[in-house]
């Protein structure tokens, strides 16, 4: 008996949606299309977060969930943001791995297939990287400089022109619903929790239908939660500001003790007092408030209350195929 079936991996796609009335039926029948090959081997299922839609795309997705019984729509009760309706998508998902993808085709399906071979060659996370996007310039310039500070100043290592289009292992998943913090930055979550991670390059498309959810004010928003969730430095940059403005009171003093040995005649009396006391002060205050920042920085990383490590495995010192004899 040696073909026993074996049993399908369970693969979930997450689709945030936030007014794309226009895209999610070309999105479903092209994801449909491209993972039709690949049924005898995986079980899909396709679960759409409407993230309070202002136009009729929860009622296609209803029309969806009524002709494809593979489809869950799940209704947030109002617009929460792109990160927490895939948030509350990984919350709710039940698969062995799931591909989180935008809704707009700007993430082309296909890309999914090569995503799933690495996840068969054993990868817990494989992000899809951008090789060109064709995006307009400012958004371009815009995102890469953010990267360029973000890879920087965070403590782990968020690589660079990847979005949320990535494929998760399930006990990855399991991870990220420990992580209960408000300022969500996914991505340098997914990160930050670890396992065995690689990437495949895709090249972005255009947005398929519809304007983009991410006007400038909620992309400078999700930039600073990007380095403030993941970094102090700019907390402790206040203390190197602060060292470096009471440096230059000190350079101060030289100078007019130099001034004063050299060229008596040049000195402007009460001149050196107030000038080297306004820098010595100031450096003062601001090291005070690097010290309250650097409390406030501790104080920060405890509130997000993230767990303190992951374990990816344990073993003992026994090797598996004795064990298993042993528990006969
Ligand atoms: N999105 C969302 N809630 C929002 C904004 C966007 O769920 O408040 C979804 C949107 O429907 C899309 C994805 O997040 O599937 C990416 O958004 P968008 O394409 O507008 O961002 P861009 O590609 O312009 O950065
Ligand atoms: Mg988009």
């Amino acid at each position: 008996m040696e073909t026993e079936p074996t049993k399908r991996s369970r693969v979930a796609f997450i689709f945030p949606i936030y007014d794309e009335e226009d895209n999610i039926d070309l999105l479903h029948r092209t994801v449909d299309e491209v993972t039709a090959p690949l049924a005898a081997r995986y079980d899909f299922s396709f679960l759409y977060v409407d993230d309070g839609s202002r136009d009729a795309s929860l009622d296609r997705l209803t029309e969806l969930g009524a002709r494809d019984p593979r489809v869950t729509v799940v209704e947030l009760s109002r617009n929460f943001g792109h990160q927490m309706a895939v948030t509350a998508g990984l919350d709710l998902v039940d698969a062995d791995a799931v591909i989180i993808m935008d809704s707009d085709l700007q993430d082309p399906p296909r890309v999914a297939l090569e995503l799933l071979e690495k996840w068969e060659e054993g990868y817990d996370v494989v992000y899809a990287q951008r090789r060109s996007r064709q995006d307009p310039p400012f958004k371009r310039l815009t995102a890469s400089a953010f990267y360029w500070f973000l890879r920087k100043m965070a403590a782990v290592d968020i690589p660079k022109n990847t979005g949320d289009f990535r494929l998760i292992d399930r006990k990855v998943v399991d991870e990220l619903r420990k992580y209960r913090e408000r300022d969500r930055f996914l991505r340098g979550l997914v990160s930050y929790v670890g396992f065995k991670q690689t990437a495949v390059l895709f090249d972005r498309d255009k947005r398929n239908a519809g304007v983009t959810g991410y006007p400038l004010t909620k992309m400078l928003r999700f930039a600073a939660d990007g380095i403030l969730g993941f970094s102090t430095t700019p907390l402790r940059m206040i203390t190197r500001m602060g060292y470096l403005i009471s440096l230059l009171s000190f350079l101060g003093v030289l100078y007019v003790v130099g001034v004063k040995l050299f060229a008596p005649e040049t000195a402007v009396p009460g001149w050196a007092f107030i000038t080297i006391a306004m820098f010595f002060l100031g450096g003062i205050q601001i090291i005070m408030l690097g010290v309250l920042g650097s409390y406030i920085g501790r104080t920060y990383s405890q509130v997000q209350n993230r767990p303190l490590y992951t374990v990816a495995s344990v073993r003992t010192g026994v090797p598996a195929e004795d064990r298993r004899s042993a528990a006969r």
